[in-house]
């Protein structure tokens, strides 16, 4: 089964899921190429293509790609998470960065402790006898 040829009369995604006829100012035509079916099929079960299209007209031109991407991303997402969809994802790699900010502080912290003992050459026995060279009390 060899996949179709391009055409220009072939419709986009969109429209050839809608049935109906892909026009030359089609406003999905640029963003839901038809050997992406899924892509649309995707946005179209979560935000409906009517509001699709009101996104896209809400948006500049240079700003739809990036529009589609994200709408794409945000269908996938929730079609594999009915409850949570992207936020599952962004609350998983939320919790990451915490993690690692704690890691980091600790590390930090060792770091400080390590550095400051290696500069004073007495051992820590604190008290009476620590000797600042730069408190001169003459
Ligand atoms: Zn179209």
């Amino acid at each position: 089964m060899a996949s179709s040829s391009y055409s220009n009369n072939s419709p986009c995604a969109a429209c050839k899921f809608l049935r109906r006829k892909c026009m030359s100012d089609c406003i999905f035509s640029p963003y839901f190429p038809p050997e992406e079916p899924h892509k649309f099929v995707n946005v179209h079960k979560i935000f409906g293509a009517s509001n699709v299209s009101k996104i896209l007209n809400e948006v500049l031109p240079h700003q739809r790609e990036d529009a589609v991407n994200s709408l794409a991303y945000e269908a996938e997402a929730r079609i594999k998470d009915p409850v949570y969809g992207c936020v599952g994802a962004i609350s998983v790699l939320q919790r990451q960065v915490l993690r690692l900010q704690k890691e980091l502080d600790a590390a930090n912290a060792d770091l400080i402790r390590y550095s400051a003992c290696s500069e004073t050459p007495t051992t820590h026995h604190g008290g009476s006898g620590f000797y600042y060279p730069w408190n001169n009390h003459g």
